[in-house]
């Protein structure tokens, strides 16, 4: 009797700026294997591309013909790669920021699962071959060499990987296949797990006795986890207040309730120590995830949780689609960052959709911030969030005092532009006379941030972008920081061909630097994404930094974040006046936090912080309540300027770039767009700005007008962003070249 095999349907997302899926023929014999949330690869267009099942079907949908449609050519999983939590989650993803399914899915699982093309690798475990032996040794009754007989010596202590026999026993491979063929070993290939944290510092776990404060925190949150439904908390807890022994209780808690647990963390505040001190906690159980690790390490920690092995989650943005099993807490560290949002498509949050999460999986979401966001404090006032509060610091330390410094005063005494006020040089080389730590911070990288000729005044531009090229003496370069164009120095100007020229505006390559010339004995190191691109580097520089081998360290932001040196007790800000002169709506709540963020790194141990802050702006009220440190009363005055404004939390905002090569062409597509965006608003629900040149007008070779639209209704604002988006595409228009932003963190 013959088995009626039945062919049936897949329906796929590819992971490509595509917002439609496919659908492909499925041979009988793929029908009874194929599974949702596989990979399968399909052919698409001239190429082959590993495509997503997000769908299957016994029928062909009545909107195709078989004709239209084609075969798929290989199943690449048994087993789905997306379990159907996740896959829910990324179609929410790809619905609320409306982008592509098959982006969201690639993002949501580790790199290099998904090659664009055939003969590419997909990442897998990494294979080691095993030894051990097959029958108890009984060498009399073999015929054995010394070197056989060696090698099963070394065997009895149990199965060892091959290269380590041989090495230890000192004998050829093969003697080894000899050994296999007499049937007296066993060579079998197992995944060995690539381990990120194997090179451990030996970190103690250490448990504190929880302060009051701290124990009522956790009781609430406890308490809500016990009830096994979602909720969540905004915990409001000044720098050093012990947020973070909150968070690892919680996470116990949540093991104890047989669930699991997640932790994202931006991405800088991720410190080696950290995580290894999760790992001293939490053994075996915790996995890790951030772009620094190699694919091999992600997929192996990917597969650790996939599996269950692992419980505990720590991670940067891409990891609130781990598929952890049985979720049971997430905890946001650092709720205010963007980094938790991604600058491509597919544009997300990640602390919203921990919060999605969260509620599918009834789950606890803990936010936590020195510094809450505006959006979420506003929750948090709302009744949505339960705001809960650490309003102290740790023994009592006092919070660093923190000073302006009006560099108005200093230029007008110096009649010159002066890097460093007297008044900082003298904190630096105090506090190195104390033996204590500073930490200077400049938010721009390089040596000079451009070149200027003095002759002409021409400056030298990025060929590809609106900006100028940034010098980096070490490397003899001018660099674009937006697209990484790099070009020798010039010896002469390259518009005038004389040979003034001059540089201009200092970055934390000159720090480090003008430092080491006004104070040769003092011990300077720096932190910025030139030197963070090597992992170990970056890793060598805050242990020595900790343990005191380093006595001022010069950086970027990255600096301002997460680090506890116990030792540090003077940061100084350089300047902070390009951060407030930004043409964004969040310019002032990012000053505010930066500053709020970097005085929390001084004064951590017994000994009080100072903080010192130069600024050509010294009124401004980011820096007044940052050195106050008072949130709510900056809370309030930028709720004010929000509603005044109509920026959010008040309105939805989405923000539209149109972008492309050809000036003329970026210009009459967003007045097209506009166009639409007003027949579909004819009700006047939502407001519609622009088209205008955006803050970058240029860049990466690439013109760029931007719209924004407002609205009260965030179904209005997606209904008009739709219906406009639907109408030049069905003009013509490329999609590909708008970009469309749902509650963009920055509108440059
Ligand atoms: P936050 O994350 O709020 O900035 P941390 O969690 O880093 O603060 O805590 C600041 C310091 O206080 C850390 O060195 C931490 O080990 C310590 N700490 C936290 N809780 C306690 C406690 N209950 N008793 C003593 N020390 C604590
Ligand atoms: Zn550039």
């Amino acid at each position: 009797m013959q088995s009626v095999a039945k062919t049936s349907y897949a329906e796929v997302a590819v992971p490509l700026h595509v917002f439609q899926t496919f659908t492909y023929r499925l041979s009988a014999e793929q029908s009874m294997k194929a599974k949702v949330g596989a990979r399968v690869v399909v052919p698409l267009g001239r190429t082959e591309v590993t495509a997503y099942i997000v769908g299957l079907q016994d029928e062909l949908p009545q909107t195709l013909t078989e004709t239209d449609i084609k075969e798929a050519q290989t199943l690449v999983d048994s087993d789905p790669v997306c379990n159907p939590e996740i896959l829910e989650l990324a179609r929410w993803v790809a619905d609320y920021y409306a982008c592509p399914l098959g982006e969201v899915i690639k993002a949501a699982l580790p790199p290099g699962m998904s090659p664009k093309s055939r003969g590419a690798v997909f990442a897998k475990p990494k294979l080691r071959r095993f030894v051990r032996i097959r029958q108890p040794l009984n060498s009399d009754d073999e015929k054995l060499g010394d070197a056989q007989r060696r090698a099963l010596a070394t065997l009895k202590s149990g199965p060892m990987p091959l290269q380590l026999l041989l090495k230890t026993a000192g004998v050829s491979a093969a003697t080894i296949t000899t050994l296999e063929k007499k049937a007296l070993v066993e060579v079998t290939t197992e995944a060995v797990r690539r381990d990120p944290l194997s090179d451990g510092l030996g970190i103690k776990s250490e448990t504190h006795t929880l302060t009051a404060p701290q124990a009522s925190v956790l009781t609430q949150i406890e308490q809500q986890m016990n009830s096994g439904d979602y909720a969540a908390f905004l915990l409001h807890g000044v720098t050093g207040s012990g947020k973070t022994e909150i968070y690892m209780r919680a996470m116990s808690k949540a093991l104890s309730l047989g669930r699991s647990s997640m932790m994202l963390v931006p991405e800088i505040a991720l410190t080696p120590v950290f995580s290894r001190r999760l790992r001293a906690r939490f053994g075996d159980q915790v996995a890790i995830f951030h772009s620094s690790l190699q694919k091999g390490e992600r997929f192996d920690e990917w597969t650790r949780v996939k599996n269950g092995d692992a419980r505990v989650v720590i991670g940067t943005r891409s990891a609130v689609f781990a598929p952890v099993k049985n979720l049971g807490l997430i905890v946001v560290d650092e709720e205010h960052e963007s980094s938790y949002r991604q600058q491509e498509s597919p544009y997300y949050n990640a602390r919203d959709v921990a919060i999605v999460r969260a509620q599918k999986e009834s789950a606890t979401v803990v936010l936590g911030s020195a510094t809450p966001s505006l959006e979420s404090f506003h929750n948090a006032s709302k009744g949505k969030y339960t705001l809960v509060n650490l309003p102290e610091r740790i023994g009592a330390r006092p919070m660093a005092t923190a000073k302006i410094i009006d560099m108005r005063g200093v230029f007008a005494r110096h009649g010159k532009p002066r890097v460093f006020s007297d008044e900082l040089l003298e904190a630096i080389r105090d506090t190195r006379e104390r033996g204590e730590q500073s930490i200077i911070l400049l938010n721009r990288r390089g040596y000079s941030s451009f070149i200027l000729c003095r002759s002409c005044g021409e400056t030298v531009q990025c060929p590809n972008c609106d900006v100028t090229l940034t010098y980096h003496r070490s490397e003899r370069v001018i660099v674009c920081h937006y697209c990484n164009h790099r070009e020798a120095v010039p010896h002469v100007c390259p518009s005038c061909g004389k040979k003034y020229i001059y540089y201009v505006g200092e970055g934390t390559e000159q720090l480090e630097e003008m430092l080491r010339l006004l104070f040769p004995a003092l011990r300077v190191a720096r932190i910025d994404r030139d030197t963070t691109t090597r992992r170990k580097v970056f890793e060598q520089t805050l242990t020595d930094f900790s343990a005191g081998r380093i006595d001022a360290l010069v950086g970027t932001q990255m600096l301002a974040k997460g680090h506890d040196f116990p030792n540090v007790t003077l940061v100084g800000v350089v300047s902070v006046d390009v951060g407030l002169a930004l043409p964004d709506f969040r310019a002032a709540e990012r000053t505010f936090q930066l500053i709020t963020q970097v005085a929390g790194r001084a004064g951590r141990g017994d000994r009080p912080g100072r903080v010192l802050i130069q600024t050509y702006h010294p009124y401004h009220y980011a820096l007044r309540h940052a050195c106050a440190q008072d949130y709510e009363t900056f809370y309030e005055e930028e709720l004010r300027y929000r509603q005044n404004h109509s920026y959010p939390p008040f309105v939805a905002l989405a923000s539209l770039l149109v972008h492309g090569p050809d000036l003329g062409r970026v210009r009459s597509d967003s007045l097209e767009l506009r166009k639409q965006l007003d027949a579909a608003n004819a009700e006047r629900k939502c407001r519609v700005l622009g088209p205008a040149p955006a803050p970058f007008a240029r860049l990466k070779g690439e013109h760029r007008f931007q719209l924004l639209i407002k609205s009260r209704s965030r179904k209005h604002l997606r209904e008009i962003a739709d219906a406009a988006l639907k109408a030049v595409a069905d003009g013509g228009m490329n999609l590909r070249t708008i970009n469309l932003e749902i509650d963009p963190v920055s509108i440059m």
